[in-house]
């Protein structure tokens, strides 16, 4: 309950003419954020699907439902609208949308960007927002995301698709506040290389760790590493407090280490930042 979803939006995406690269970005920022992740779904610009997955998310009783893809201008952006039907609220234009939205058309026009800064019908339909919902500025692009309060604690987002303007939106706008949407915990993460060429040996000494560290995540990952095979392992865990996370991953450090000692196997610390980490934007 109060957990996050996800909803990626968009024909590209499930035809693969785009890779998607929101879901696994946004995964990774909320989490080390502190909020809980716990499901993500891909679907097309289908007004029934892309309701039936808000709904789905409001009935397993996420606390905040963030959708990206379909807020411009076009007419196959119509995620906003299908937000507003799937929520049952009107949709109006906003002012303080309006305004964000003339205003960066304004300093568009002046860096040379557009022919004109007028607000023609279809820069006003990007101001066009739910009832009840606040804008959120988008610095890079020009339609403004929105963060609407669904009642019974639960948040709807709509974020822009390019991920060039999606990540500052989230960043600058949604960050800030995501402890005021959804209970946040304190997350850690620590990764390691062990220098053993056979996952079914390490299989059963990490599912030991793991018995004994049930609140951690314990993983590996299979890593070329220079002439070796060798695995990543990574050991997370979420907890009411840093203190509380980073004591548990002491203790679950330490019996890694300990169990793999035993089997001769050698362990040592990495950055992690030797991990498929996200595609730039
Ligand atoms: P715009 O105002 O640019 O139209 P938008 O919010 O309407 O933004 P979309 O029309 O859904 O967004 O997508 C615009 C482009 O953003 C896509 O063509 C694609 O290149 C990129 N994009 C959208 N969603 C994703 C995604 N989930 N992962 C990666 N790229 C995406
Ligand atoms: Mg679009």
């Amino acid at each position: 309950m109060h957990h996050v979803e996800l909803l990626a939006i968009g024909n590209e995406l499930l035809l693969g003419l785009t890779e998607e690269r929101n879901i696994s970005w946004l995964c990774r920022t909320l989490t080390r954020a502190g909020a809980l992740v716990e499901q993500a779904t891909i679907v097309g610009d289908v007004a029934e699907d892309i309701q039936a997955a808000v709904r789905g998310a409001i009935l397993r009783r996420a606390g905040l439902i963030v959708t990206c893809g379909g807020l411009g201008p076009t007419d196959d952006d119509q995620t906003v609208a299908i937000l507003a039907r799937a929520l049952n609220r009107p949709l109006e234009e906003n002012e303080r949308a309006l305004a964000l939205v003339q205003q960066r058309f304004r300093e568009l026009y002046e860096a040379g960007d557009v022919d004109s800064p007028a607000l023609t019908p279809e820069r006003r339909k990007m101001a066009r927002l739910p009832a009840g919902a606040e804008p959120l500025p988008n610095a890079v692009g020009t339609a403004p995301g929105l963060l609407l309060n669904i009642g019974d604690r639960t948040w709807v987002c709509a974020l822009p698709g390019p991920p060039r303007e999606l990540q500052p939106m989230v960043e600058r706008a949604l960050l800030p506040r995501l402890g005021e949407l959804v209970p946040l915990a304190a997350f850690r993460e620590r990764h390691y290389r062990a220098h053993c060429p056979d996952e079914s040996v390490l299989a059963p000494l990490l599912r030991e760790v793991a018995a004994q560290h049930r609140d951690v995540y314990v993983k590996s990952r299979a890593a070329a590493y220079r002439a070796d095979v060798t695995f990543r392992l990574l050991l997370a865990t979420r907890a009411p407090t840093p203190a509380e996370a980073e004591a548990r991953l002491d203790a679950a450090e330490q019996s890694l280490h300990e169990v793999l000692r035993r089997a001769g196997i050698r362990l040592e610390a990495t950055s992690g930042n030797d991990e498929e980490g996200p595609a730039s934007p």
